[in-house]
């Protein structure tokens, strides 16, 4: 028998016994020792090898040359200390080398063999599943962007202070969530949106103690946990301080990004007496102030509760508008001010609520978009809008275009266009349709330009900027889309030959527009004052606005009484009403 030392780890799988007796079954076993994937090793009474075969011969080699040899002293006292209390025992060990690092689960077995007292150990190379549970651990607590601890983390330490509470502890849970980041993210681009989301948590981290609780809970929204408070007058004076700081602005490379942060705080006990309650409500106190203008703090309190339930049986009502298809479209004319003729029509979206009122989009249209149901809307009005064409037809003429409102974050999104583009070609007359956008599809103009404007024009789909002046961009920006046609918004129409500062961005539209070769649209006429500024004072063609004629239901259209002479003659002295509109296509727009 041949005993190993630790410097004589490359050897053969020795059996212990008489090698001279060594018969084929004996030799077969050894080679399979030998093979073994597993490190397998005999020790003997004093710790000392008796075999080992190839695996485990390198993985001592490891720990030899690791500048790590104690692993092998290690295994001789184990072995002593297993033949003392003859257990067995299962051991993790860890061989760092170099930067590699390698884990072993090795389990020993004290037996007795032909008399004698040894130690069987086998183990196996676990460093792969080891660094896969880590990674496991680390993303289930760690946000791998921030560093930041996860949800998990906060609300675990959250339920543990209120379960362990002696009633008197009293913490805070903010609520942070940074304004616009998508607009940010589509500007500037990834990249710059995660970096920004570091130097965030970064400053936000920056005075906190060892007992708060930073984590970030999802894209852009941060939970804080503040605890322990002497009261809401702590907590006010720390968001005050912590918002001075996040309104700083952020230097990444080489851009200079103004971020504004909503938060909403809740104070335990008062605002809940669990994780969730407690986040909810920090989270519906942040969503007030995201409503009422963004960029502060509220802590929460009961009238809010009473607006989220109430927000929730709209978004019920919404869902189930939807499923019933109980939406309708009111259409308005775009007037020729010159000519009185109608040039086209926008299709504004109506929903009829359970007891049959007639709700405007003012209602609905965003939380239609904030619950991704903006997308089967547009395809419920387009589909309403084919089922009443012939109708249109009579109404407005075969050649109105149609417009159809798409909300900014639709426009953006490549494949609902390409499906509403297909809806659109499927009508068999697309090139009567015109889709209008606000600026805020614009701030990623390159992205809307370069991908998703083709798809329009292949199937020959005009484009209107609608809102022009109420939103995010420039007049700059207007030279980077090709849109056929801009609508000015009802803000600087309003008063217009009152109002020379209006006037003049008005001209500077009308000549850049001209410039551009887009169609201008005076949105929101309602005098005849303003009426007579346009067409006295400015180039302007086209207008839309209650002067001449409310958004119509085609079946009132259908229902009026056919117009006579007088009629006609008392319509024409007062604006038109909502459903007492008449049209012509010969003559075009009567009043
Ligand atoms: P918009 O596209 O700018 O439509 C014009 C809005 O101004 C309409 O309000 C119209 O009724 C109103 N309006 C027109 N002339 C006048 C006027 O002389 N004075 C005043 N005070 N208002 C006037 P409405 O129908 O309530 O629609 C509001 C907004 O809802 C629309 O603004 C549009 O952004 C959105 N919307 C409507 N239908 C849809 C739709 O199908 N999809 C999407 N995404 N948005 C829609
Ligand atoms: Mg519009
Ligand atoms: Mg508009």
């Amino acid at each position: 028998m041949q005993i190993l030392t630790k410097n004589d780890f490359q050897s053969d799988a020795r059996m212990p016994g008489n090698e001279g007796n060594s018969s084929d079954e004996l030799r077969i076993l050894r080679d399979l020792l030998r093979l073994l994937p597993s490190g397998v090793t005999v020790q003997d009474e004093r710790g000392e090898f008796l075999m080992v075969n190839e695996a485990a011969a390198a993985q001592m080699q490891l720990a030899a040359n690791s500048g790590q040899p104690s692993q092998i002293d290690n295994r001789h006292e184990t072995c002593l200390e297993l033949l003392r209390n003859g257990e067995p025992v299962v051991l993790e060990e860890a061989v760092t080398c170099g930067a590699s690092k390698h884990v072993y689960l090795t389990s020993h077995r004290p037996v007795q063999i032909a008399g004698r007292n040894l130690v069987i150990s086998a183990s196996a190379d676990i460093t792969e599943q080891k660094a896969f549970e880590d990674q496991l651990f680390r993303s289930a607590y760690y946000d791998e962007l921030t560093g930041l601890p996860t949800r998990r983390v906060i609300e675990h330490r959250v339920n543990s202070l209120i379960n362990h509470d002696d009633a008197q502890g009293q913490f805070a849970l903010a609520f942070l969530d940074l304004d616009n980041f998508k607009h940010i993210n589509d500007y500037y681009g990834h990249t710059i949106g995660d970096a920004l989301l570091v130097e965030f948590s970064k400053r936000l981290g920056l005075s906190l103690r060892e007992t708060d609780i930073l984590s970030r809970i999802s894209g852009d929204e941060f939970l804080l946990l503040l605890n322990p408070i002497g009261g809401d007058h702590e907590v006010i004076e720390f968001i005050r301080t912590v918002q001075g700081r996040l309104k700083a602005p952020f230097f990444i490379e080489e851009s200079e990004i103004f971020a504004s942060t909503s938060i909403g705080v809740s104070l335990y006990p008062q605002h809940g007496r669990s994780y969730e309650a407690l986040r909810q409500n920090a989270d519906i106190a942040m969503y007030r102030v995201k409503n009422l203008g963004k960029g502060s703090a509220a802590f929460f309190d009961a009238s809010m509760e009473r607006e989220a339930l109430a927000r929730m049986k709209v978004e019920q009502s919404l869902r189930l508008a939807i499923l019933e298809k109980r939406f309708c479209c009111a259409f308005q004319a775009k007037v020729d001010i010159r000519t009185q003729e109608v040039k086209g029509i926008e299709a504004l979206v109506r929903l009829r609520d359970g007891d049959g009122v007639i709700q405007a989009p003012g209602t609905f249209i965003n939380l239609a978009v904030e619950l991704g149901l903006i997308d089967e809307l547009t395809h419920v009005v387009l589909a309403d809008i084919v089922k009443s064409i012939d109708l249109i037809n009579e109404t407005f003429g075969p050649n109105a275009t149609i417009s159809i409102n798409v909300a900014a974050r639709q426009a953006g999104n490549l494949e609902f266009m390409r499906s509403f583009a297909r809806a659109i070609e499927e009508t068999g007359f697309p090139r009567r349709f015109m889709i209008e956008v606000t600026e805020d599809a614009f701030v990623a103009k390159s992205h809307f330009q370069d991908h998703i404007l083709p798809i329009l024009r292949k199937i020959g789909v005009g484009i209107s900027i609608d809102d022009f002046g109420s939103g995010y961009s420039s007049l700059s920006a207007l030279a980077d889309i090709t849109a056929d046609e801009i609508k000015i918004d009802r803000s600087f129409i309003t008063d217009i030959h009152k109002r020379p500062r209006s006037q003049g961005i008005l001209r500077a539209i009308e000549s850049l527009s001209e410039a551009l070769g887009m169609t201008v649209i005076a949105e929101g006429i309602e005098s005849h004052e303003e009426l007579a500024y346009l067409q006295a004072a400015t180039k302007i063609r086209y207008a839309q606005g209650y002067y001449f004629a409310k958004p119509i239901f085609l079946e009132d259209m259908k229902s009026a009484p056919p117009l006579t002479s007088e009629s006609r003659a008392s319509m024409a002295a007062r604006p038109a009403q909502e459903t007492r509109v008449a049209y012509s296509r010969a003559s075009g727009y009567r009043r």
